[in-house]
């Protein structure tokens, strides 16, 4: 079993002292998880102080996006060299809020996550269908597309760095999560198309992770679906007791099968 990733998306919510009160009560919850990797990814502003919780253990830390290049007249953008400064250990790339809200294309995302792994951070890459995709049944072809085109430059041998979350952009925020069935079947297509990629043994190594109105009391049922090994959790991260209640409730249910295979 791979270890499963469970990811908090703060988003552009707290101010730094905010961050600091929910990565402490976040940090003592996780005492004894082991079997589970959880990442905060706070706003820029409070990188630096959730990164000094995180040094003392329990959790790593995530920056929302990035800019490719090291440095340069770009102006608003952060590099990866100053996430890695901060003590940041992945990003998340693609989040559909910046593939609508500010255009990010496809050909931005794979720069990005090339960008990412030269600099040795693990990118978090999301992918997902909107309504109308679902509806029109063309689903598949969306998240295999953004798939190929985020990750055609990575070498195999950082695949195992890369996680790719499955995100219905029609699920995020709104509080209707995906039937576990919806979320088998984009899993599988997504580990399909890695396998295109970097081949049958290579393609399955990296992880693939559920998010959008992830909440304790959907947990389970996501969690019980084999293909699911993490999850990416939006609002109710910035509850630091549903966030515990999430990360414990997956990983019960993941050792439970781990325990019966
Ligand atoms: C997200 O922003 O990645 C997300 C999954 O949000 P939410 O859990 O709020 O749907």
């Amino acid at each position: 079993m791979k270890r499963p990733l469970i990811v908090g998306n703060w988003k552009m919510h707290g101010t730094r002292s905010q961050a600091l009160l929910l990565s402490r009560s976040v940090a003592r919850g996780l005492q004894g998880i082991g079997a589970v990797e959880v990442v905060l990814a706070p706003p820029y502003t409070a990188l630096a102080a959730v990164g000094e919780v995180a040094r003392g253990g329990g959790f790593r830390l995530a920056a929302q996006n990035l800019h490719w290049e090291s440095s340069g007249a770009f102006t608003g953008e952060i590099s990866p060299g100053m996430l890695k400064e901060v003590g940041c250990r992945f990003v998340i790339i693609g989040h559909s809020e910046r593939r609508h809200l500010f255009h990010e294309s496809d050909r931005w995302i794979a720069k990005k996550v090339a960008a990412a792994l030269e600099a040795g951070l693990a990118p978090i890459v999301c992918v997902g269908e909107t309504l109308k995709e679902r509806k029109r049944g063309t689903a598949r072809r969306a998240i295999s597309r953004q798939v190929r085109a985020a990750l055609k430059g990575t070498g195999k041998n950082v695949i195992e760095r890369v996680s790719l979350a499955y995100e219905p952009v029609w699920a995020i925020g709104t509080g209707h999560h995906a039937t576990p069935e919806q979320v088998g079947q984009a899993h599988g297509w997504i580990a399909d198309a890695s396998k295109a990629l970097f081949g049958r043994t290579w393609g399955r190594k990296n992880r693939i992770l559920y998010g959008g109105s992830v909440k304790p009391d959907n947990v389970n049922a996501l969690a019980e679906v084999p293909e699911v090994e993490g999850l990416l959790v939006g609002g109710a991260s910035l509850k630091g007791a549903d966030f515990l209640k999430i990360i414990w409730g997956f990983r019960d249910v993941k050792l439970g099968q781990h325990g019966r295979s």
